[in-house]
């Protein structure tokens, strides 16, 4: 069973049709990246998988397990998917340590200590030890996402969506957070990206899915999608990009 089964999901606002008829399955381990314009629907899905939007039919299952519709439990669920977004991710008023430990002490009762201690070694990893009683304005953007990554990654989720986290980023700052996604990808955590970085999802997705207007226009491996698409709208966009 996969591990994600996005199965004929329609989302609409209004009456704009932002998903339509859309199924997909992610399996566990897999690095899926969204890729497609402006506008076709990358977010929504995403927000859509984590509950932040609710589907308007359709249904999505986790592990087999319907998550949309009534009757679910939402916290559990943001605790199981982690969701990074473009910015603007952390709380500002906090320092960086207590960014990363407010979910597990105040959502998983976790000690501070332990989460203390869990947050140092995960910054460590990130090499921003240094930076652990700084308020957010005083890292760079880089910085800042990767804190971000670390703090959805104290939950220990089994699921982590990221919307577009380097498009908000100077170029030179791109590398550094690409680095730990990349890290998590040999570390075999499932991921769902929406990504403008054509050269980083050939290099870390398992499958490249093309959107467009809210439907999978084309998908697969990511040599076939970047460098042999099959579809107009695809090779349009891919055109457009160069
Ligand atoms: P992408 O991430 O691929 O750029 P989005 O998922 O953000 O696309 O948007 C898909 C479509 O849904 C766009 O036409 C956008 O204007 C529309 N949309 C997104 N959020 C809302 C909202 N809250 N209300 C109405 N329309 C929305
Ligand atoms: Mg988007």
């Amino acid at each position: 069973m996969a591990l994600v089964e996005i199965d004929h999901v329609t989302k609409r606002y209004d009456h704009l049709e932002v998903i339509s008829d859309f199924s997909l399955d992610i399996e566990e381990h897999e690095v899926i990246c969204l890729i497609g314009p402006s506008g076709c629907g990358k977010s929504t899905l995403l927000r859509c998988v984590n509950r932040l939007e609710e589907i308007s039919s359709g249904e999505i299952r986790i592990h087999g397990d319907r998550i949309t519709g009534p009757g679910v439990d939402l916290d559990r669920l943001r605790r199981d998917i982690g969701i990074v977004f473009q910015g603007y991710n952390l709380f500002p008023h906090m320092t960086v340590l207590e960014n990363t430990i407010l979910a597990p002490t105040k959502v998983l009762g976790m000690s501070r200590r332990e989460a203390e201690e869990k947050a140092m070694a995960f910054l460590e990893r990130i090499a921003l030890t240094h930076k652990a009683n700084d308020y957010p304005d005083r890292l760079s953007g880089g910085q800042q996402q990767r804190v971000a990554i670390v703090r959805a990654l104290m939950m220990e989720p089994m699921l982590l969506l990221l919307d577009e986290i380097t498009s908000a980023l100077d170029p030179e700052l791109v590398s550094e957070v690409l680095d730990i996604v990349r890290d998590l990808a040999a570390g075999g955590m499932t991921m769902i990206l929406a990504t403008h970085e054509m050269g980083f999802a050939r290099e870390v997705a398992d499958r490249i899915c093309f959107l467009q207007a809210g439907k999978v226009y084309e998908q697969g491996p990511p040599a076939d999608i970047l460098g042999n698409p099959q579809g107009e709208r695809t090779q349009a966009f891919l055109r457009s990009l160069r």
